[in-house]
C-alpha cells in the first residue's frame, strides 16, 4: 500500500503494530458515499455534522504517542465516524469511545459493530470530562481540539498512562502529550495541527 508509505513512513510513523493498524482498517468504509475515492488521500475529509475524520497522518502519529502494546484500556473523546477508535481497537484490549451528537456516535457504533469490532463501546456524551465510570485509562486520545489540557482527562489516566490532545486557539493548535507519573504529570509539547473545537465543560462553551 503506497499511501502507507508516503504519508505515513515518509513522515516518520515507526511503530509497526500502528502501521499494520492501519493497513488493515478499511477506512473507506468510514466517509461518506461521495467521499470514498479520497478515503485514502493526505487530507481530512467530512463525515456531517460539520465534523470530520482526521487525516491519515494525524491517526497514525496521535496513536503512536500513546504507544500501546495490547493490554490497555483506552479512552477515546470524539469518536465521529469511529476510525479512530477502530485503530485503537486493534492495537489495545478495551477501547470507550465517546461522542457528544448522537447521530455520529448511532452510525460510528453500527459501521464497528458491522466490521466485527468487539471490544468498542460507543457512548453519547461530554468527553471533555472523560468517562469516570471506567477510569483509569492506559491511554485517552482527545480527537477535538480544547483551550487547555482538561484537568479531568488528567486525572483519569493510570500511572504509566498517556493522554494525546490537541490544545490551543480554534485555527491552530500544537498536539500536547501529558504522561502520569505517579502525582506528576508531565507534559511536551508537539507539532501544529487543526481539528475541530471540543465542546464541553473543560473544552469551548457551545
Ligand atoms: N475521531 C473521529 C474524528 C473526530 S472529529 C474519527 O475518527 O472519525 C471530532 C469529533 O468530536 C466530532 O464528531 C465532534 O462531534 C466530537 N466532539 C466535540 N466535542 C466533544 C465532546 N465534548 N465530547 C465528545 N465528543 C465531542
Amino acid at each position: 500500500m503506497a499511501w502507507i508509505d508516503d504519508q505515513l513512513v515518509a513522515r516518520g510513523i515507526r511503530d509497526t503494530r500502528v502501521l499494520d493498524a492501519m493497513r488493515r482498517v478499511p477506512r473507506h468504509e468510514f466517509v461518506e458515499h461521495e467521499t470514498q475515492g479520497l478515503a485514502y488521500a493526505d487530507r481530512a475529509l467530512p463525515i456531517g455534522d460539520g465534523q470530520t475524520i482526521s487525516q491519515p497522518y494525524m491517526v497514525a502519529a496521535m496513536t503512536e504517542a500513546l504507544r500501546l502494546h495490547g493490554r490497555e484500556r483506552v479512552l477515546d473523546v470524539g469518536t465521529g465516524s469511529g476510525y479512530q477508535a477502530a485503530i485503537l481497537a486493534e492495537l489495545a484490549r478495551e477501547v470507550v469511545t465517546i461522542e457528544r451528537r448522537p447521530e455520529l456516535a448511532d452510525a460510528a457504533r453500527k459501521r464497528l459493530d458491522s466490521l466485527g469490532y468487539r471490544n468498542v463501546r460507543v457512548l453519547v456524551g461530554d468527553g471533555s470530562v472523560g468517562y469516570v465510570d471506567d477510569a483509569p485509562y492506559d491511554g485517552i486520545l482527545v480527537a477535538a481540539a480544547s483551550p487547555r489540557v482538561p484537568e479531568s482527562l488528567k486525572h483519569q489516566l493510570a500511572d504509566g498512562g498517556r493522554l494525546v490532545i490537541p490544545v490551543g486557539p480554534p485555527d491552530q493548535q500544537r498536539l500536547t502529550i501529558v504522561c502520569r507519573d505517579g502525582d506528576r504529570f508531565v507534559e511536551s509539547v508537539h507539532e501544529g495541527c487543526v481539528f475541530v473545537p471540543l465542546v464541553g465543560a473543560e473544552g469551548w462553551p457551545e
